[in-house]
């Protein structure tokens, strides 16, 4: 059985705690590899050498810390496939979708290669008399980021680029689920000239995120992943004195209004709903169909799933590929078995003539759904949309901005008057019009509001940059020694 290690001070690092996770081949449904699960002492290790690699990090100069960064685009520009292809083997997902994956995370690191420009500070000549002030952006320390199983790649890559380029030195705890592309790229990254120790991986479970969140050495953790951990990352991780941003689950609706191309609105709910089998954190999990259309929007949602090529992610055909766990599949069945008795209309059951191998589930609609049934009110994170039928925008609105997550939402329409109303009274922090995935592209940042955040800075991005970085302003002046007085006055302006 292959078994996957740590990647500690520029080497892979054999896991010495005894313990272990299971990575599967979500395809087959079998057990391809084992993991090693970080113990306290290993995660101390990691941060050790990431604590002793960042003095000298920090002093490299931009342009080099820069050039690191270049080269570590081209790498993973030429290797898009292989790590496509360790991202489906392991997470499930198609070769295209994971394809589509990498090309979001290298935006990122493109964005990184901007850093002697974003961290230009400013200054201010003659802020008084004879003084002038200027902010410096400096980086934090060691830093540590700790990521879910639904982007092994393109969250870490939302991460990891402008924290080392801002010169912090990182600590990375992937999904134990799919660690294979942390580690690939850990590997990348020593090819573009990082130098050792300022990038470890760690692997691991609870156990290693514990010791991350209470290690006197970590300056600060980003977090994406689900709600209720996110939670407690962000609880636990100031508590001990640490800057975090910690992303969480969502429930993200798509408000379609009578106006809308019906056409366009069912092709963007299956591709929003179904894509990545609904393991995405922006993918749409509820449509709000205005009563008008409602009849003729099912209709052509319905009508269309059956043509979702479901398949092994590796096949070329495949448009969908397997759920990452079984136990994962079961929970998310769960809920399309559950949905009748709580009131709902099961209009496609994704569990008929799903592939018997591996993790399958084939796409779901439930359609009259309310919002006090449990479809409604959890996270599903599979491959199953449901359909609120709302009799105007205003009960739409509404049931957006009464949900606790606030993710991402979308409204279709053709009238740029209530499209903008939305933009201005949603509360929500990723909308999109007539666009129904808005994740922002890389000189923007990403980032919900309400359940779906916890902390203040959203991820990547400028505010990314914010996030790894801590200002510090100078007052300075060169006087004459002939002008020196004592003066035990405040500070003001002359
Ligand atoms: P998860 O919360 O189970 O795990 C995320 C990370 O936390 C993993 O590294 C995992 O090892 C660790 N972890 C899990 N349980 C823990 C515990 N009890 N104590 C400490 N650490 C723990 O999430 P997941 O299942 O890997 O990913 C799916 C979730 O992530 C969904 O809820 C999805 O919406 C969310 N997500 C959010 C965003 C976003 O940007 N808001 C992006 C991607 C995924």
């Amino acid at each position: 059985m292959k078994h996957i290690n740590h990647w500690i001070d520029g080497r892979i690092v054999e896991g010495a705690s005894g313990r272990t996770g299971p990575v599967w081949n979500p395809a087959s449904g079998t057990q391809q590899a084992e993991v090693a699960f970080a113990s306290a002492a290993e995660v101390d290790a990691a941060v050790a050498v990431a604590k002793a690699a960042f003095p000298a990090w920090r002093a490299t100069n931009l342009s080099r810390r820069a050039e690191v960064m270049f080269r570590m685009r081209e790498l993973v520009d030429a290797n898009r496939k292989e790590i496509a292809s360790l991202i489906t083997a392991e997470h499930g997902k198609v070769l295209s979708d994971a394809i589509g994956e990498v090309s979001r995370g290298l935006e990122n690191i493109e964005f990184a290669c901007g850093v002697p420009h974003l961290l230009k500070g400013g200054h201010a000549e003659q802020a008084s008399t004879g003084i002038d002030v200027y902010q410096l952006r400096q980086p934090l320390g060691v830093v540590a980021g700790i990521t879910p199983f639904n982007f092994p790649a393109m969250v870490p890559l939302w991460m990891f680029p402008n924290a080392l380029a801002c010169g912090n030195t990182f600590v990375l705890k992937p999904s134990e689920k799919d660690p294979s592309a942390a580690l690939f790229l850990a590997e990348l990254l020593s090819q573009a000239g990082l130098p050792a120790g300022c990038f470890n991986v760690v692997n691991g479970d609870r156990e290693a995120v514990e010791r991350i969140l209470e290690h006197p050495d970590i300056e600060a953790v980003s977090f994406v992943g689900s709600t209720p951990i996110a939670r407690h990352i962000y609880e636990t991780a100031t508590h001990h004195g640490k800057r975090v941003q910690a992303l969480g689950g969502a429930k993200n609706h798509m408000l379609v209004l009578g106006d809308a191309d019906l056409d366009m609105a069912a092709d963007a709910a299956v591709s929003a709903a179904y894509g990545s089998a609904g393991e995405r954190c922006m993918a749409v999990s509820v449509v709000l169909a205005v009563d008008a259309v409602a009849d003729d929007l099912v209709g052509r949602i319905r009508d269309r799933i059956p043509g979702v090529v479901v398949g092994p992610g590796a096949e070329p055909d495949s448009e969908m590929g397997p759920l990452v766990t079984g136990e994962h599949r079961d929970r998310v069945a769960g809920y399309i078995a559950d949905a009748p008795g709580e009131g709902a209309t099961v209009v496609v059951d994704g569990r008929d003539g799903a592939p018997s191998d591996g993790f399958f589930l084939r796409p779901s609609l439930v359609d009259h759904v309310s919002p006090e049934m449990a479809c409604y009110r959890d996270e599903i994170f599979g491959p199953v949309l449901m359909v609120l039928r709302v009799p105007s925008y205003d009960e739409g609105l509404a049931l957006i901005n009464a949900n606790p997550y606030g993710n991402g939402t979308a409204i279709f329409t053709r009238d740029g008057g209530v499209a903008r109303r939305f933009q201005f009274e949603v509360e929500v922090g990723m909308v999109g019009i007539n666009v129904p995935i808005p994740v922002p592209v890389s000189a923007f940042s990403f980032g919900g509001w309400k359940d779906s955040l916890f902390g203040d800075q959203h991820m990547y991005g400028p505010e990314g940059i914010g996030f790894y970085t801590r200002s510090k302003v100078v007052t300075q002046r060169w006087p004459e020694p002939a002008e020196s007085q004592i003066d035990l006055g405040f500070p003001h302006a002359r």
